[in-house]
């Protein structure tokens, strides 16, 4: 499978799409799903074009894999939920749920 420029994660990060931003660093932008399954429900998705969390693991250097990770914990202190409960998941492949092939986390709180 090719990165297809044209996935609606893509047309966001270029602005092309409208979103309702939480956070954005030079390595995650974030910003609140569209049909939120829970109280908070946010997708956190990599600057850097990769398709799902194994391009992203396979591909990305080590270098960028912490920045993104440092700037998650970041989001999730600008959220106030250090000291709440939260999920983190990510889907993988159609069979795993995923619709949209750039990788992406969600975030998701009750709190
Ligand atoms: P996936 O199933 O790929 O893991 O998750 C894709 C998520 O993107 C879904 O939860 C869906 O509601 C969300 N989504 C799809 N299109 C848009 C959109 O245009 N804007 C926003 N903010 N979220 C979207």
């Amino acid at each position: 499978m090719i990165y297809d420029n044209e996935n609606i994660f893509a047309k966001i990060l270029r602005s092309e799409i409208p979103c309702e931003k939480i956070f954005e660093d030079e390595y995650i932008f974030s910003f609140k799903d569209i049909n939120p399954k829970t109280k908070i429900h946010i997708l956190i998705i990599p600057k850097k074009p990769y398709i799902d969390i194994l391009d992203f693991l396979e591909n990305a250097d080590a270098d960028y894999q912490s920045n993104f990770w440092i700037s998650i914990n970041k989001l999730v202190l600008q959220l106030d939920l250090k000291n709440k409960g939260f999920q983190i998941k990510s889907n993988k492949g159609k069979e795993g749920g995923q619709e949209v092939f750039h990788f992406h986390l969600h975030l998701l709180s009750d709190s």
